[in-house]
């Protein structure tokens, strides 16, 4: 099973993505975890890297692409994956289009996720309230479009992430037709 979370920061995407990868034996992959990495990296690349999620930006489609597929293409993931932070544009879906059965997109409003945000103690250096800002920003303007990308090919299950953790996940489960 190959399934890909949408939602903005604090929406539960690494949360839900845990639940799932447990109830399905299949691993959890966060682009923004692997971007983290490879930005601790003293070479010109990590340090672009770092630059750029600090800021809160995108890394550009290609880099994207080519990093993120070179690890998925990895045996760890021929079983399938749960997928936190990519795709994440337009293109990057395009180019994707093959890796995905389905994709679940948990609606939160921007104050409840900002508002969560704010109660996690982060010491992470990407999580300035300006880059989180950024983040959400270009969540509707790149993202966003994503949504209707995957309605349109019936691969989109859209629940409100506005509910409890349990109860989320039970949606999740039943609307992917597992008890
Ligand atoms: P995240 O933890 O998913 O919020 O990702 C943190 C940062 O990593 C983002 O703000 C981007 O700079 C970068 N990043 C993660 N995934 C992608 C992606 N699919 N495309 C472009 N940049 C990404």
């Amino acid at each position: 099973m190959r399934i890909v979370l949408i939602g903005i920061q604090g929406s539960g995407k690494s949360t839900q993505g845990d639940l799932l990868s447990k109830k399905f034996s299949i691993p959890f992959f966060s682009s923004g975890d692997i971007f983290r990495t490879l930005a601790k990296e003293e070479t010109d690349l990590g340090k672009y890297i770092k630059e750029v999620m600090n800021s809160g930006l995108l890394i550009p489609d290609d880099k994207t692409i080519a990093i993120i597929t070179e690890y998925l293409s990895r045996p760890e993931y021929k079983n399938g994956y749960i997928l936190d932070g990519f795709p994440r544009t337009i293109i990057q879906a395009e180019q994707f289009k093959n890796g995905v059965d389905f994709t679940i997109y948990l609606k939160v409003s921007d104050e409840e996720a900002l508002h969560r945000i704010s109660l996690r103690k982060s010491a992470r250096q990407d999580e300035t309230t300006s880059a989180i800002r950024k983040r959400i920003e270009l969540f509707h303007t790149h993202t966003e479009p994503l949504l209707d990308f995957y309605r349109k090919d019936n691969k989109l299950i859209e629940i409100d992430g506005e509910q409890d953790i349990e109860a989320i996940h039970k949606q999740i489960l039943a609307s992917l037709g597992v008890a």
